[in-house]
């Protein structure tokens, strides 16, 4: 499953499920129109962002056919994605939308240790704090690791990389 910072409309799916906080459903919104506009079946949960709503049971009674979209802040995004896959949606079926302060784990090439770093880093060039070594943090995601794969950077004196 995809995540994303801003949702693509899809068409011809048989309802469209919306999951977010009010910030999320802001994001959500010019496919939420569109979907209106288009007379799609679609149904909306308001997660509570200090409840932390439980949306199992709500995926559990969809149909089949049915397309999803999660729109969270991008920590409590990991957790509501596995939980909609568990339910049986794969990454053809959802889109994860995230929004706020993102972090990453970056898994170092050399020394194999993660280092938790802003969600800009990527394609960015960063410090191992363990080994000390310039990473380039690359956007091949390690599910193994949970972790963004960091290769040894080659870097160009003045190339305006940093
Ligand atoms: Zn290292």
């Amino acid at each position: 499953m995809k995540a994303l910072s801003q949702p693509s409309f899809v068409p011809n799916k048989r309802k469209y499920l919306f999951c977010g906080d009010e910030e999320g459903m802001e994001r959500l919104s010019p496919v939420i129109q569109r979907v209106q506009k288009e007379n799609h079946s679609y149904q909306l949960l308001l997660v509570d962002e200090k409840e932390g709503k439980d949306i199992s049971h709500w995926l559990q009674n969809q149909n089949m056919g049915s397309y999803l979209y999660i729109a969270v802040e991008w920590n409590k995004l990991k957790h509501l994605k596995k939980v909609a896959e568990d339910q049986g949606f794969s990454v053809d079926e959802a889109q994860c939308i995230g929004h706020g302060a993102r972090f990453i784990q970056v898994f170092c090439y050399k020394c194999h240790l993660k280092t938790v770093v802003s969600g800009e880093s990527i394609k960015q060039v960063i410090d191992c704090p363990h080994c000390h070594l310039t990473l380039s943090v690359s956007d091949h995601y390690s599910p193994l690791h949970d972790s963004y794969l960091g290769y040894p950077a080659t870097i160009e004196k003045g190339s305006g990389h940093a």
